[in-house]
């Protein structure tokens, strides 16, 4: 788990969207110039051809100049050799650049989406965040890469014959010009139910993917409910709605495939139409016949190219956009200019009159007032949504208060840099998250550069060396994605071991044993009692048994303290605090 230094972005994505767009193509500059210098020179070749057969035919074949003649076939042998080698630049390194631009993009995505605080994840859905850091990138880069160059291509082939075609028989140009774009437009209708219909399946993917992702994952629960039935019907529908979209996608391709072939198959008519009549008038030659001939069947790759720009732009341009709107998301909580950096931190917590909402809704704090002394205990119980887990969250500032405010060692939260404030703080959640990878790796998370030694000394401490050792790898287990392969116990005995190494002054336990049986509570609880010595101690415990030892319990209720003392204290008072004691200790 080697870090590495997080760049910095100094891009301004309060421009408009193509110059951002833009911006990313700087870097790489070389490799898009390089593009689309062989894609002008394939086309070049391509015009070239049927203008030196056209003078082949008129100074060569009737003196039969043979040696002239082969010499000029020869060349373009050559030349459609060269051309099979900007075509291997244009797909391969045109590729790279594309894929160079995507890497920015998604690093430049990544860092951004790491950089944006806890409010934005609640309103954001994992799917849909990776599903922006794959599949609209890929269509950016796409539409970064073929975009340009297609249009670019389609433009110099089409433009070049048609000015040829003007010099050599204005009328016969004629024709085809008109005819140019009534073809042109009907493919681009055809290539637009195309790209809506596209769209179509790509929404119905999504959608039946879901079904088949929460029919997997919820297979167990479907199971224990005997409801295979209902999930059945949901996924049926869900891949009939798919089958219907992929049925119209491809009526929609069998219509643009055939107005292309239509149109493919009518110009060669209309040249031989129209340049029969002008033959039959005297008006032109074999010769410029034939040239007409070669070019329009130049047309026909640019005419492919510029459909499939508009489906290549239409997509791209739509990732771009939820691109930008990531990117110009700024993070609600980020480091004043003038943050401090302590260098130790004692543990001093103070909340003075913190107020909270987290969508101006309702007041989940009101008022509250909390003053806790380096390496104090305090635990904090109360009625279930009442303010708890929300209280500590803005002890890390994952959230920033309203008004009010939370204090570490005197020096409010928001004055601090969150890297330094958070290191000085561990949390322990009821929900562990455990990363894909070995235990060592997951205890060093703690701190990365951690010795072997110290990783060992943590588990050891943390009381999970003896199950690990009892492993067949050992510290090399695997742990199964999310932690799977341990029980609860043993993977919240690894997120103690990971705060060991992280030695943080100040420690959360967020309904840490909430999920466990009380038997592996009670082995955790010795554990959890080690970590907190000599730190400040904030506990949020269901089970009231668990914190009678605290020094102060809180009571917390509706956003508002409501009573304070310590377990006797509060057993003799008789309130609220003694009602659910004798609740919890009863259950
Ligand atoms: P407790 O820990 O005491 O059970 P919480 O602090 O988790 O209570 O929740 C307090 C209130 O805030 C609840 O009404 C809950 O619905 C709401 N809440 C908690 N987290 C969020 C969130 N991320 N976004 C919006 N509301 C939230």
């Amino acid at each position: 788990m080697r870090g590495r230094e997080i760049p910095e972005n100094r891009k301004d994505y309060s421009q408009p969207v193509m110059r951002i767009f833009l911006s990313y193509f700087r870097p790489h500059i070389g490799l898009f110039v390089l593009d689309l210098s062989c894609a002008l020179a394939a086309s070049l070749i391509d015009l070239a051809f049927p203008l030196a057969a056209r003078h082949a035919m008129y100074h060569m074949l009737p003196e039969n100049a043979f040696g002239a003649f082969f010499a000029i076939m020869a060349v373009f042998v050559c030349a459609f050799a060269l051309k099979s080698l900007f075509q291997f630049i244009i797909t391969y390194w045109g590729h790279m650049f594309g894929v160079r631009v995507e890497a920015d993009l998604r690093e430049d995505l990544f860092v951004h989406i790491q950089s944006l605080d806890f409010a934005f994840f609640d309103r954001n859905r994992t799917g849909q965040l990776l599903s922006r850091m794959t599949g609209d990138l890929f269509e950016i880069t796409e539409f970064a890469h073929h975009g340009p160059e297609d249009l670019f291509i389609a433009g110099v082939t089409i433009i070049g014959a048609v000015i040829i075609m003007f010099a050599i028989q204005w009328r016969l140009a004629l024709v085809i010009l008109v005819l140019l774009p009534i073809f042109l437009c009907v493919i681009l209708l055809c290539r637009r139910n195309m790209v809506r219909t596209s769209k179509r399946v790509k929404e119905n993917l999504a959608e039946i993917n879901g079904e088949i992702e929460s029919g997997l994952s919820g297979v167990r629960t479907s199971k224990a409910f005997a409801n295979e039935a209902s999930d059945y019907g949901k996924f049926a529908e869900a891949n009939d709605r798919f089958k219907t979209a992929k049925c119209d996608n491809y009526k929609a391709f069998g219509q643009f495939n055939s107005s292309l072939e239509y149109f493919m198959s009518i110009m060669p008519v209309a040249v031989m139409a129209f340049g029969g009549w002008l033959v039959m008038r005297d008006r032109m030659n074999y010769m410029d016949m034939i040239t007409f001939y070669l070019y329009i069947s130049t047309f026909i790759s640019p005419i492919r190219k510029l459909g499939n720009f508009m489906e290549i732009f239409m997509n791209g341009w739509a990732g771009l956009v939820r691109f930008v709107t990531i990117m110009r998301t700024e993070p609600e909580i980020r480091d004043a200019e003038d943050a401090a950096e302590p260098e130790t931190v004692e543990g001093r917590i103070d909340l003075e009159d913190v107020w909270f909402t987290y969508d101006d809704n309702k007041d989940v704090l009101r008022g509250v007032d909390l003053h806790i002394r380096p390496g104090e205990t305090v635990a904090i119980v109360g009625p279930s949504g009442g303010g708890k887990s929300t209280l500590c969250q803005l002890i890390p500032r994952f959230y920033d208060v309203d008004s009010g405010r939370v204090c570490i060692d005197g020096t409010d939260v928001r004055k601090i840099r969150t890297s330094v404030l958070r290191r000085a703080i561990g949390i322990v959640q009821q929900d562990v998250f455990l990363f894909a990878d070995t235990i060592e790796e997951n205890i060093r998370y703690g701190r990365p550069d951690a010795t072997e030694e110290e990783v060992q000394d943590a588990a050891a401490k943390a009381e999970i060396l003896e199950d690990i050792l009892k492993m067949p790898n050992q510290m090399d287990t695997f742990v199964g994605e999310r932690g799977v392969r341990l029980s609860g116990g043993q993977k919240q005995r690894v997120s103690i071991a990971r705060i060991f190494l992280k030695n943080p002054p100040v420690l959360i336990l967020d309904e840490a044993t909430s999920a466990l049986d009380t038997v592996t509570e009670s082995r955790i609880q010795n554990a959890f009692d080690k970590l907190a010595e000599g730190r400040t101690t904030i506990i949020i415990a269901h089970r009231l048994s668990t914190i009678r030892n605290a020094d102060r319990i809180i009571l917390i209720d509706e956003g508002r303290i409501t009573e304070e003392g310590t377990h006797e204290e509060l057993m003799k008072k008789n309130g609220q605090y003694a009602r659910l004691y004798q609740f919890s200790t009863a259950g």
